[in-house]
């Protein structure tokens, strides 16, 4: 079984995402297991101080290396392939490639930043990778270790209930996103004073050729 650990100072947050859906089911099935763990819980002293100013002045705090290296230490399976990644605005970006292989080690740990950040040594020594989900800045790493999970965990096999699908997706062969998807019904009729009153399924998909329809669905894979 994969493990994923994420660390961070809500953990709260990331549970009500993980023990849902695909992921909730997964975790049933024993194909993976994702724990939060609160950093504060390896704060030392009376206040559990997990963030301080930073040095040379500046606004905000910075999240302390000692309880981020403690929960670390203290999380990691030692005879697993372990991998730690922390979560940063400007690491860099998360892919499809990264998915696949991060999906062949034994356990992730992420590190969710908060607030300005975190101590430069966390990201130097402690961690393997700093990895963004993209050029815009979050208030946590929550969310983008949450991300990274998701897309991770359905590479995992057994984690979704079709595989097949994983051949077809976006981004699964260099260079292609999926073609269009359409379900029932067959014709759906808009309300009045809108653009169309009727939007229709492209014929060919009707038509039971499969050699077309799979050479039209080539046709309408766009090309990045
Ligand atoms: N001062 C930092 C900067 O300018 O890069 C932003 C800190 S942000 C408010 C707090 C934390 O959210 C970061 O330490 C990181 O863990 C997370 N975060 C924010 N945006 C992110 C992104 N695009 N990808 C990954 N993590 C992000």
């Amino acid at each position: 079984m994969k493990r994923f650990d994420i660390l961070t100072l809500f953990p709260e947050m990331t549970s009500p995402y993980t023990e849902g859906s695909i992921l909730g089911r997964a975790q049933k099935k024993k194909k993976i297991k994702i724990t939060s763990h609160n950093i504060r819980d390896f704060a030392t002293g009376k206040h559990k101080q997990v963030d301080d100013t930073p040095y040379g002045g500046g606004p905000g705090m910075v999240m302390m290396v000692e309880p981020i290296e403690k929960a670390v230490r203290k999380v990691t399976k030692k005879l697993k392939k372990t991998r730690v990644i922390v979560t940063s605005a400007k690491g860099r970006t998360f892919d499809q490639h990264d998915a696949k292989r991060l999906a062949k080690y034994d356990q992730l740990i992420f590190i969710c930043g908060r607030y300005e950040g975190i101590d430069q040594r966390v990201i130097d020594e402690i961690a393997d990778e700093e990895l963004s989900i993209g050029n815009y800045v979050l208030t946590g790493g929550e969310l983008p270790a949450l991300v990274m999970t998701d897309a991770i965990a359905r590479m995992i096999p057994g984690v979704l209930g079709n595989e097949k699908t994983l051949h077809e997706e976006s981004h699964s062969t260099e260079g292609y996103l999926e073609y269009p998807q359409y379900t029932k019904p067959e014709v759906f009729k808009m309300r009045k004073g809108l653009k169309k009153n009727e939007l229709t399924v492209p014929s060919i998909l009707l038509s039971g050729d499969h050699k077309k329809i799979e050479s039209w669905r080539k046709s309408q894979s766009k090309t990045q």
